[in-house]
């Protein structure tokens, strides 16, 4: 299973889309059975997405079908099924109930349960059997009462037990992708004008071999021009830079 993160130009040689799908492309290595992407833009109001269980190619096949609206920013997962069958709705992105927030996870959320009846109690509506959903949605509903998407996920974090690399992006913030990591990995990387997050070096080696190690317990926002690090308890965190040393 892996995870992908873009924030950069659109540009028709390289659009975030495409960066993404090959990142998971390259992730592949890891095993998956389902694969879904979501994007944002400054011209649009919503998240748009698509996802698809299988293979990478059916995913591809969707995209080719039904293009999505250009982007300044798009989350990448492929998913190794923990609760939930591998179907197209169990399928991340996960989207909240006004489709202005996108999240996508890797591992598990061993206290889910509790979270959903609380949801489920406030009125939420459920689509998908995932561990994740709640995720998504106390993210939504964490977005809505502080206007920002990190602080958002902070709090989120904050709730959530067992392993988690979460990504999510918000139509508020176009030009942002938000990552926090607990028990599984997130390394960020650094280009020109462009950011990236990945499961692993991997998901951005095509593009850039400089890299930030996030820590246990980190936070990452990345826009096309600057990377910021904080703990769960919203400390600033200085990441560890280093460079990747193996070939694209
Ligand atoms: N637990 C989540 C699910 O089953 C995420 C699985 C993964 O790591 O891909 O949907």
């Amino acid at each position: 299973c892996g995870i992908v993160g873009y924030v950069g130009p659109q540009t028709p040689s390289a659009r975030p889309v495409d960066v993404v799908v090959e990142g998971l492309r390259r992730l592949e290595y890891r095993g998956y059975d389902s694969a879904g992407v979501a994007l944002v833009s400054p011209d649009l109001d919503h998240v748009t997405a698509a996802k698809k269980s299988g293979k990478l190619v059916n995913l591809v096949d969707e995209l080719e079908a039904h293009p999505l609206a250009a982007s300044t920013a798009a989350i990448g997962h492929t998913r190794w099924a923990t609760h939930g069958a591998p179907n197209d709705v169990n399928a991340h992105p996960h989207l909240s109930e006004d489709g202005r927030l996108a999240l996508i996870h890797n591992g598990i959320v061993e206290n889910f349960a509790l979270l959903k009846e609380e949801l489920l109690a406030a009125g939420v509506t459920f689509l998908s059997e995932t561990d994740t959903e709640v995720a998504a949605h106390l993210l939504a509903r964490a977005h809505d009462a502080t206007g920002d998407l990190t602080e958002a996920m902070r709090q989120v974090a904050q709730r959530l037990d067992g392993t988690f690399t979460l990504l999510a992006v918000h139509a508020d913030s176009p030009g942002t992708v938000v990552g926090a990591r607990h028990d599984s990995p997130l390394v960020v990387g650094l280009g020109d004008g462009e950011n990236f997050l990945g499961s692993d070096v991997a998901a951005f080696i095509a593009h850039t071999k400089e890299a930030l190690e996030l820590g246990q317990d980190q936070i990452a926002t990345i826009t096309p021009h600057e990377v910021t690090v904080m703990d769960f308890d919203g400390n600033p965190v200085e990441p560890k830079r280093f460079t990747v040393d193996w070939d694209a």
